[in-house]
């Protein structure tokens, strides 16, 4: 098996079909504990590999399949591609997991479902999500569309027309589907392997890994001579980790004494990498999954999430306070009172950290600024970019990004 090459997201409102779409490409139900279980590795967004294969008798649009035999002409087909689908949750109040994933992922199939109506509260949040965090490509998947009459598809595709227009996605292909029945499932591939290419990533550069999930892999029992390292999830933004490396890992495990909370800073090295399968070596692309020496107890229940892993000495300085230039997302604005209340509380997103940040006052000399006060640590320089929520009617909204000053 090879390395997934990519990270696509399924994004959208919650109860759209984007399990059973990604069920119907893979043969996966992206949340079942079962299949994190038997890789050992998955991320906490639901999580499936495709191998997307090509049929050499059929023409363009619908030459790609994920099964082994075409299902129009029964020829043997080919692996053309291998992807990693990530399932973002829908619901409001995983947000901030959303933002998480933005950072690894390529492009986005953001799906909408055929027989509600367009959009729905979180559906436009997703999009700019998507956006601010710079993703280049979103197919969208207009799904359920054998529960609705033609007229009603028809209307549902204008409304999603409507939504794209004036963003960064105005004119993304809409592909109709019908994930229990596979129709048009590879017209939909077609649109993946031509549209969401893979892109030339930096392998000469020092490695930098987002951890998306944390893991103790050993069963309740295990004799201590058994016991297994921890385990980390996640993906390789730049540069090749391999076998037997030192690595550091920051901000670190929160050890708290005598009530106080502080970071401290890890070090270990890789025993073994999962790279859709046992690999030497795991490169930018697609969910990896590294085995560490470490006391499994520090990598238990997804502690480590929101963590980086680099050489030693490599990595972005940990930050308690920032300053952070904000842009708000203009759509949003009307949303939320103008300017910041000292000590408003917002939540901030950093490759896949999340952390609460209190507003301290304004930056002298820019207007656009203010001082933050992080509540958990996280690694960040400047120039780097958060992605902001913020509080207003009792709910969490996506408000738009900030840069460190
Ligand atoms: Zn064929």
């Amino acid at each position: 098996m090879t390395q997934a090459e990519l990270n696509i997201m399924t994004s959208g409102h919650v109860d759209h079909g984007k399990s059973t779409l990604v069920w119907s490409l893979t043969g996966i139900f992206p949340d079942t504990h079962s299949e994190e279980i038997k890789r050992g590795i998955t991320i906490k967004l639901g999580y499936a590999d495709l191998l997307i294969r090509e049929c050499p008798k059929c023409a363009a649009p619908n030459n790609f399949t994920a099964k082994e035999k075409c299902p129009a002409c029964t020829s043997e087909t080919k692996p053309a591609r291998r992807i990693s689908l990530l399932d973002a949750p829908g619901h409001e109040t995983l947000m901030a997991t959303v933002v998480a994933a933005s950072s690894v992922v390529d492009g986005a199939l953001f799906i909408v479902a055929a027989n509600e109506e367009c959009p729905q509260p979180q559906t436009m949040e997703h999009l700019m999500v998507l956006e601010a965090a710079g993703v280049k490509k979103i197919i969208v998947v207009q799904t359920k569309v054998d529960l609705v009459e033609k007229p009603q598809a028809a209307k549902n595709h204008k409304q999603i027309i409507d939504l794209l227009k004036g963003s960064a996605f105005e004119g993304s292909p809409i592909i109709p589907v019908s994930a229990i029945n596979g129709t048009n499932l590879d017209v939909l591939l077609y649109a993946i392997q031509t549209l969401i290419l893979t892109p030339v990533r930096d392998e000469a550069a020092q490695p930098l890994m987002y951890i998306a999930r944390s893991f103790d892999i050993n069963v309740p029992g295990t004799k201590p001579t058994k016991i297994g390292g921890g385990v980390l999830g996640g993906s390789i933004v730049r540069g090749i980790l391999s076998e037997g490396d030192d690595i550091e890992i920051l901000p670190g495990y929160l050890e708290v004494r005598k009530e106080r909370e502080t970071y401290k800073p890890i070090r270990t090295k890789i025993t073994s990498l999962n790279a859709g399968g046992a690999a030497k070596q795991a490169r930018p692309g697609g969910l990896v999954g590294v085995g560490t020496s470490l006391d499994p107890a520090l990598t238990r229940a997804d502690a480590l999430v929101g963590n980086v892993i680099g050489r030693p000495g490599t990595l972005p300085p940990v930050v308690n306070s920032c300053n952070l230039e904000i842009t708000p997302m203009k759509r949003q604005m009307a949303k939320f009172s103008e300017g910041f209340v000292e000590n408003e509380p917002l939540v901030l997103g950093i490759g896949t950290a999340t952390t609460v940040g209190f507003v301290l006052g304004k930056v002298k000399g820019n207007r656009k600024a203010v001082e933050v006060k992080l509540k958990k640590p996280v690694c960040a320089k400047a120039g780097d970019t958060f992605a902001i929520l913020r509080r207003t009617n009792s709910r969490w909204h996506f408000y738009g990004t900030a840069k460190v000053v």
